[in-house]
């Protein structure tokens, strides 16, 4: 991996703005910058200094600018670090990139310049990847996890961990190399308490992902009914918009529409079905074999059906049928403005007996939406209750946390029945190695390749 020479790219989002910012960094980044500036001398400037001046391309002026200058170490990729904000025109950026890539810089990859951070030793990988987290959050939650994870909360724990039982693994590689002797330089008692020890603190990471996933990519809540039922304009209420076509001919909603929500601080992904009914329309069958797709991805289920069109029997089919532990079910009677009071009240205290949330709404009428909005907050806050405060939102890490606890308790499963020391190593090994791999202590390029091109 080359990282001697000098990157450039553009760091806004593509698209016009007030100003946009083109990033250089390496060690030649100041005298690029300088061979296409007018004004001080910046290879003069010291870090952490903003000058103005302007990008010229021969005699013509490409733009008036301002040079922040970051000198190595103190930047964010520890190399000489330049950012030069220009006028936020797609084609000005292009022209300044293309100066800077004509005078010696090479166009950055996706992700690089937080590549050279985790590479210089600036942040690890958890830490890497947590800047794209960041980047790509859209609630607080998301936002929040993600700042701990840069901050290095989780880094940390881990590093210890590992530390902790790097000197076992040098302990059984030195008997290893003793094997002729039956020596036992590793107490297999205290490697038995440690790794319990470690194993008791993966359990809850391991666990925080249940929450920590949904809080990243949005909680995934799927509004079913049958067709007419109010579907589309409950999603219509939730969001505050006429997104979805509300209709009144039976079947319009023929493929899943899907949008986010933000709620107190969550994201919701939020995903109205087509109608569920025996359709002989393919085109409306294809939506509803898509919608029972999204049921199975669903966290939440709002069974949407309108108050004066059901019986008992409907409501409990439904329930038997979409059941499953790991989904919450919401029955949402709706179009309650229509009948009385006293009738609907009734109706509900009836099905609350089944202790299944219930919530009888008009989305037409705006009542009582807010209260279902609660009962789906309420439900990831007891998600999130059950969880320590390091989260785990990350498949990778997660996947390497199971890894490693399976490995460690292969060990400990070795020690008990006695197992030989090349294979209580082995699995030592393997289980520093996965740990070793969340913060990028052990890694390998196609793992960075995969992780950085990721990033926009
Ligand atoms: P979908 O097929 O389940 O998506 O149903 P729609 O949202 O398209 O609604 C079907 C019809 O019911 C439309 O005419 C809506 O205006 C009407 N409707 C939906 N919700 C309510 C409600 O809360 N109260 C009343 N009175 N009408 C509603």
């Amino acid at each position: 991996m080359i990282i001697n020479d000098t990157i450039a790219a553009p760091a806004t989002a593509q698209g016009i703005g007030a100003i946009g910012i083109i990033r250089l960094s390496g060690k030649d980044a100041i005298a690029i910058c300088q061979s296409v500036f007018k004004g001080k001398d910046l290879t003069k400037q010291a870090s952490h200094t903003i000058n103005y001046g302007h990008i010229l391309d021969g005699d013509k002026v490409v733009d008036e600018i301002m040079v922040s200058i970051f000198l190595a170490p103190k930047s964010f990729t520890t190399e000489n670090v330049v950012e030069i904000s220009c006028h936020g025109s797609p084609y000005i950026i292009e022209q300044i990139v293309q100066l800077l890539v004509k005078n010696g810089a090479r166009l950055a990859n996706p992700g690089e310049f937080t590549m050279r951070a985790f590479l210089n030793g600036r942040i690890d990988l958890s830490q890497a990847e947590a800047v794209a987290d960041l980047i790509s959050s859209n609630s607080e939650a998301a936002h929040d996890i993600a700042m701990k994870q840069i901050r290095g909360g989780f880094s940390n724990q881990i590093k210890n961990l590992r530390t902790e039982l790097v000197d076992f693994a040098a302990l059984l590689e030195l008997e290893l190399d003793f094997s002729e002797e039956d020596v036992e330089f590793a107490n297999r008692e205290r490697l038995i308490s440690l790794i319990q020890k470690i194993r008791q603190t993966l359990k809850p990471l391991i666990d925080s992902f249940k929450y920590g996933n949904v809080i990243k990519s949005g909680l995934p809540v799927a509004i079913i009914g049958k067709p007419n039922a109010g579907k589309s304009t409950l999603l219509n209420a939730l969001l505050n918009e006429e997104r979805a076509i509300v209709s009144s001919i039976a079947g319009t909603t023929r493929d899943t529409i899907e949008e986010t929500l933000n709620i107190e601080g969550i994201a919701f992904r939020i995903i109205d079905t087509a109608g569920l009914r025996e359709t002989t329309d393919t085109i409306e069958s294809i939506g509803i074999s898509k919608a029972l797709e999204k049921i199975e991805q669903a966290k939440i289920l709002i069974y949407v059906f309108d108050i004066n069109d059901i019986s008992i029997e409907e409501i409990n089919e439904a329930i038997t049928k979409f059941q499953r532990s790991d989904l919450h079910i919401i029955l949402c009677p709706t179009k309650i403005d229509l009948i009385p009071e006293q009738k609907w009240d009734f109706l509900i205290e009836k099905l609350e007996a089944a202790s299944i949330a219930i919530i009888g709404i008009s989305a037409k009428e705006n009542i009582n939406i807010h209260l279902l909005k609660h009962e789906m907050v309420r439900y990831v806050s007891n998600l999130k209750e059950n969880t320590q405060s390091t989260i785990v939102a990350n498949t990778r890490h997660y996947n390497a946390l199971i890894q490693a606890d399976e490995a460690l308790q292969k060990v400990l499963e070795g020690i008990i029945q006695n197992t030989t020391t090349d294979i209580l190593a082995f699995e030592l090994k393997s289980a520093l190695d996965y740990l070793g791999e969340i913060s990028g202590a052990v890694t390998n390029d196609e793992v960075l390749g995969s992780i950085f091109s990721k990033f926009c």
